[in-house]
């Protein structure tokens, strides 16, 4: 049920109580130890709202965090800065995250200044063993930022996030800002880390395919709220809510000749505004089944009803009245010879 609405302020810069922006409204989800959950949608969903506000970067205005059966919302003070080392994050931009006036061995050991805790074989050692292990040259310790491409600084940012052997990172489209040619890497990184130190990530990215090749679970958010969450496999082979379908029909496939086949779901209108968000199920403005499929009845329950999240498999939750394949038709091609 989590929540992060923000007041929107007015000319005097005094916050106003009305109609505040719901980034983040009443969404649930479990995180598994050793898992990555993928969380996926367009930008300005609240995915990276959600991700600060799980770590409480962000403080939540509604709903709990609960981390190893226990409330953690709002703890404060000494408690908090030992849940702070079990839990860390990875910024989107390698260049906006890292301070252009630091060396590299200040950002990487900061943590360790923090926390007051100092490693056994002291900080710069270890500040050189974790950008070993990032793939760096411990030698580059002394060197700024302005100094690394865009890869390598995503990898000092990891460094930082691993310094303290955390138990769970929440990874902000820690690829989004690189080539493409690098964000391999940088994934088969991550996904080394997360199994030599027993890793749990929270990985939100707009990219399907990277979030298909990292992630063992997927949720998929639209304007504040989850719609669908389910195991990857499930979530990709059969997904259940009309946005979900409307996502991946959208990903191209890698075989061309097969593309044709697949009907793209098109989404209609622009996305509303959280501020305003429609009433009853925040998609139906762009719901394919709701303009195409829908009789007026269900349409009034899509319009007047917030379809809550529920299970309708085992580990497979839906937030829509009427979950379901969609009744497209598929596309006969001519058989193409091999
Ligand atoms: Fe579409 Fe209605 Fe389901 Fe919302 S509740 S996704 S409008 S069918
Ligand atoms: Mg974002």
């Amino acid at each position: 049920g989590l929540k992060k609405h923000f007041p929107r302020k007015t000319r005097g810069l005094i916050p106003r109580a009305d109609s505040p922006v719901k980034a983040v409204d009443g969404i649930s989800f479990e995180l598994h130890r050793g898992e990555t959950l993928g969380i996926v949608g367009e930008s300005g969903c609240g995915k990276s709202t959600a991700g600060r506000t799980v770590l409480q970067l962000l403080a939540p205005t509604g709903g709990t965090i609960e981390y190893l059966g226990e409330d953690i919302t709002g703890v404060k003070g000494a408690k908090w800065r030992r849940l702070r080392t079990e839990m860390q994050m990875v910024f989107q931009d390698p260049y906006g995250s890292l301070n252009p006036r630091q060396t590299v061995g200040a950002i990487v050991g900061a943590p360790f200044h923090i926390q007051g805790i100092k490693p056994p074989k002291g900080v710069k050692a270890e500040v050189q063993d974790l950008l070993a292990r990032v793939g760096l040259n411990p030698e580059h310790y002394n060197r700024y930022p302005h100094e690394f491409s865009g890869g390598q600084r995503q990898r000092i940012g990891i460094a930082r996030a691993i310094a303290l052997r955390p138990n769970v990172i929440v990874c902000d489209e820690p690829v989004s800002a690189l080539d493409v040619s690098i964000q391999a890497q940088v994934v088969n990184l991550l996904e080394d880390l997360q199994n030599e130190f027993d890793l749990t990530y929270v990985f939100i990215a707009h990219d399907l395919s990277v979030v298909r090749h990292i992630s063992d679970r997927v949720a998929v958010m639209y304007l504040g709220k989850v719609m669908e969450v389910a195991d990857r496999d499930e979530l990709y082979a059969n997904p259940q809510h009309p946005y979900t379908q409307a996502l991946l029909s959208a990903v191209p496939l890698p075989d061309p000749r097969k593309e044709n086949k697949r009907d793209r779901i098109l989404l209609t209108g622009d996305l509303p505004s959280p501020i305003n968000p429609p009433s009853g199920c925040v998609f139906h403005t762009r719901c394919p089944k709701f303009r195409m499929e829908l009789s007026d009845a269900d349409k009034a329950r899509c319009t007047g009803e917030i379809p809550q999240q529920r299970e309708i498999a085992p580990m497979h939750e839906v937030a829509c009245h009427f979950p379901g394949a969609p009744k497209v038709e598929i596309l006969e091609l001519e058989e193409v010879p091999e």
